[in-house]
């Protein structure tokens, strides 16, 4: 399968490409206040004071985030929850918004590539679970060249199937109503769509395990 679709316009700062999930400085979270609520499905859960239908997502919050990529500065190292949502529920490429359903898709034998940064060089797992969007073969290589994290090493793999498995995020705590602490410090929890506390976690990703697997050298992949 193949698309046509328009891409969408590609931002470089500094000599570097901007990845269609980075967050930009005018891109300010909008403010918001989480109140305990009955969710759409009548379990009880939180939600925004002013929740418009857009802050939910399969029924579950959303953290706000403003959309105006290419405006103010990019943050290479964030990531906007918005876009990545995008970018994994649409198989788009993280680093160029394409959809990664293209002729290298079809000619892979219907396989996504994806690629993550590992000094150790350890292989992508079978079942893995990622945020970390597919990537289209021009992107996976310019970024090797260009950005220094993924020079210094990165892992690739072809992946027959992304299932969507559930969302990282703040837990909030029903009895005290504050989010949960996570650890470590800062780090996001990961909560499958399966568990209770999915009503009660704010979303800032998208998280899916990758099935079929197969370890690649970006290399090999040069037409
Ligand atoms: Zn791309």
């Amino acid at each position: 399968m193949t698309t046509t679709e328009r891409a969408p316009q590609r931002f470089y700062w500094r000599g570097l490409p901007v990845p269609f999930i980075a967050p930009w400085s005018v891109e300010d979270p909008p403010s918001y206040d989480v109140i305990e609520t009955l969710r759409p499905n009548g379990s009880r859960g939180i939600g925004y004071v002013d929740e418009l239908p857009l802050d939910r997502r399969r029924g579950i919050l959303w953290l706000r985030r403003g959309v105006k990529r290419g405006a103010g500065t990019p943050d290479l190292a964030a990531v906007h929850p918005l876009r990545q949502r995008q970018a994994m529920s649409h198989l788009l490429c993280q680093v160029c918004g394409k959809s990664t359903l293209d002729a290298d898709f079809a000619r892979w034998g219907e396989r996504h590539l994806v690629i993550a940064r590992d000094v150790e060089g350890r292989p992508v797992e079978e079942g893995e679970l990622t945020g970390s969007p597919p990537v289209c073969r021009p992107c996976a290589i310019e970024s090797v060249r260009a950005c220094p994290h993924l020079r210094k090493g990165h892992t690739a793999a072809l992946v027959e199937r992304i299932v969507p498995w559930g969302v990282a995020g703040i837990i909030y705590r029903p009895t005290a109503f504050q989010p949960v602490p996570s650890l470590p410090e800062g780090s996001l929890s990961k909560v499958a769509f399966t568990n209770p506390q999915i009503g009660w976690t704010l979303a800032a990703r998208d998280l899916a395990t990758l099935h079929g697997c197969t370890p690649i050298e970006l290399d090999d992949l040069a037409t």
